[in-house]
């Protein structure tokens, strides 16, 4: 595993050695996009990984297939589980009832993405310590106080605490590329058709030339706006110093 190192803070390697040697439970989110270099390393230091996608029903097929190729790839070198997180039916069938398969571009992404994401999210990590996320600094200007580690503000509860990690917090895009070209990590093909950060199919779009990358998702909505709900509570949060390991 080669891997490059763009700050003085702790490498993506060290602070997913935080999180898996020390929790028990420990989840790996998957996006199906360039997080994949999350698993890549993982798969160097632990044998058995816990990941999980959210699968919204409305990804792009190539994400789907992606996701797929990437089980298939690290099955061989990892034990590892890969689950599919979809939203809970009543809900879905609700919205969509009411107010069709398009109703975001209408009255913004909240509604369904809290249905196909946030709440499928919200039960899933109740069976964990602390989870791992792809999140960057550069990626968006909502997220550049992201922290390599702290308390999930969004799905603690008053009888948890979960512990969120963001080891490529301090990495910058090309640093990302530089290790999937280096490491002969499996990508996203959407990457080769101007797609940089990737999602549902009706919320993506490819990015022009210096545009911001999250620019590509929810256009339509103002440009502060581009998050779906799993990381807001967590923006303009402190770094968890505790560092206690616990779990
Ligand atoms: S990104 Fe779009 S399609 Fe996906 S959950 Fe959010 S609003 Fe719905």
């Amino acid at each position: 595993m080669s891997e490059q190192i763009s700050s003085s803070e702790p490498s993506p390697v060290a602070v997913l050695k935080d999180a898996l040697h020390n929790f028990e439970k420990v989840a790996l989110s998957f996006s199906g996009a360039e997080d994949v270099v999350l698993i890549d390393m993982a798969s160097h230091l632990v044998e058995k990984l816990s990941v999980f996608s959210l699968d919204t029903g409305r990804l792009h097929p190539e994400t789907l297939r992606f996701i797929d190729r990437v089980r298939q790839h690290y099955a061989t070198s990892l034990e590892l589980t890969l689950d599919l997180l979809v939203p809970e039916p009543v809900a879905l069938e609700k919205l969509v009832r009411e107010k069709g398969l398009f109703s975001f571009y209408e009255d913004g992404h909240e509604e369904c993405c809290h249905i196909r994401k946030v709440a499928p999210l919200r039960r899933h990590l109740t069976g964990f310590d602390a989870w791992i996320t792809g999140q960057r600094r550069d990626q968006s200007p909502s997220r550049t106080q992201v922290p390599q580690r702290q308390i999930d503000a969004g799905f603690s509860t008053a009888r948890r605490q979960l512990v969120k990690f963001n080891p490529l917090a301090a990495w910058k895009s090309a640093d990302v590329w530089d290790y999937i070209r280096d490491n002969d990590v499996p990508y996203n093909e959407l990457h080769d058709r101007g797609f940089i950060s990737i999602g549902c199919e009706p919320c993506t779009r490819a990015v022009r030339p210096n545009e911001h990358e999250r620019a590509g998702r929810w256009w339509w909505e103002e440009s502060t706006h581009l998050e779906c709900g799993i990381h807001l509570m967590n923006l303009d949060q402190e770094p968890d110093q505790t560092n206690d390991s616990g779990g």
